[in-house]
């Protein structure tokens, strides 16, 4: 068995997609047991193309006719004349479940923090694994992080990506969107992030000029290949299945406020520490505090009406958050309200006029301005919350790709999933 990685062949400008590249290896090595897994690397590398997403393909083909047809295939189809392309090809006499851990820990680092390219180099020589890398070779790293994430991960998603016919590339895309909309809803939640109900947008279907029309996420191989089968659309070309760490929230790790690193994504717990604001543009802000820090966590206008829920917190409310922290700010991603403050503090009422008292001054209790009464203490009152307790997580327009859509479950409180 061989098992090929491969990543960064596309180019932000120019289009292509990885997993096209891949896909015409995999067809060109003519094995039909071959699986593919598209995995997605830490979304908070700044070097990534689109989505950060690298390739490892599984093959019975032996290790020199698998590397020589990459090559090939490569030399073909990546988007060499960008300079920002830097192909990495990893080839291994191996099965998935074969690799060594080594690899797996690199895996599991490259999904959740950063590597050299050097350290993807030594392990590569070490292993005795097939490599060429391109333009500098930075994707030999998500090339090698491919190959070993099958063993670094236990969540697995399903992805069915169709490919245009190659003379439709660059022109406007011919998809049914209401097509999108209904079969979505029938095999909901078996599929999601497919169809953003609230913005009427079809989330499957890029944007970008590469040669995808739409990609399709779910549960089970089934599912998502018949909701790509279902969607009315200019002729397809081709249909690929990937196994995927997509929507498993791979990327998140559980740590605190007082250690948060730039360009890593968390869980963390902490209170909510200053009042929710919306600055212009309509990204909402608010502090949670730890044991000794604080983070100010952001929701920004493109997540919509998760902005509502965070702009109900107040001050005092217990939170779980889930992001990734760029320039030092917590990039909600879903977040659980674990405690709601429900008593306000308030100056005590007069039992005679029924007004609000005022202070006398510090340590001088309260006194009715109409009548003179007075009273010494401040009372509690009940605050009615426009928020519940439970998860609550950005839309199917604004998830990452990695992010876990609360309906997929396993969360440990009320969910209120946006579809
Ligand atoms: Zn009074």
């Amino acid at each position: 068995m061989t098992i090929l990685g491969i990543d960064d062949t596309d180019s932000r400008e120019h289009g292509m997609c990885t997993t096209y590249v891949a896909f015409q290896i995999a067809q060109q090595l003519q094995d039909e047991s071959a699986k593919l897994m598209l995995i997605r690397l830490n979304p908070g590398v700044i070097h990534k193309t689109r989505g950060n997403a690298a390739i490892a393909i599984s093959t019975t083909c032996n290790t020199t006719t698998t590397f020589e047809t990459a090559v090939d295939i490569i030399n073909e189809l990546a988007e060499l004349s960008d300079p920002n392309t830097q192909p990495g090809l990893v080839v291994a006499p191996s099965t998935f479940d074969d690799v060594p851990q080594t690899v797996s820990e690199f895996s599991l680092n490259a999904i959740r923090s950063f590597h050299e390219k050097e350290t993807a180099v030594d392990l590569i020589e070490e292993n005795d694994y097939l490599s060429s890398s391109w333009n500098g070779g930075r994707g030999l790293i998500g090339a090698l992080a491919a190959i070993g994430a099958n063993n670094a991960l236990d969540e697995w998603t399903y992805e069915c990506l169709t490919y245009r016919d190659k003379n439709l590339w660059g022109t406007e895309r011919n998809v049914d969107s209401n097509s999108i909309f209904e079969v979505s809803n029938q095999l909901y939640p078996s599929v999601w992030d497919s169809f953003d109900k609230n913005e009427n947008y079809p989330v499957c279907v890029p944007r970008t000029p590469c040669p995808v029309l739409h990609g399709i996420r779910g549960e089970t191989p089934d599912a998502v290949e018949e909701m790509a089968k279902k969607i009315k659309s200019e002729t397809p070309a081709h249909r690929v299945l990937f196994i995927t760490n997509q929507g498993t929230d791979a990327h998140i790790q559980p740590g605190t406020i007082e250690s948060l690193e730039e360009g890593h994504s968390y869980s963390v717990d902490g209170v909510v520490s200053s009042k929710p604001y919306t600055i212009e543009g309509g990204h909402v802000f608010f502090k949670l505090k730890g044991t000794s820090k604080e983070i100010l966590c952001s929701a920004f206008e493109p997540t919509k009406q998760f902005r509502n829920y965070v702009r109900n917190l107040d001050c005092g409310d217990k939170l779980t958050v889930y992001g990734e922290v760029t320039h030092g700010t917590l990039k909600l991603e879903k977040f659980a309200v674990r405690n709601l403050v429900t008593t306000k503090t308030e100056n005590p009422l007069c039992p005679i006029c029924n007004d609000r008292m005022k202070s006398s001054g510090r340590s001088q209790g309260y006194r009715c301005r109409k009548c003179g009464t007075k009273n010494s203490h401040k009372i509690q009152t009940p605050y009615f919350r426009d928020i519940t307790l439970g998860w609550y997580e950005v839309p199917p327009c604004a998830r990452r790709h990695l992010a876990k859509p609360l309906i997929r479950g396993g969360f440990d409180s009320i969910l209120h999933p946006e579809i």
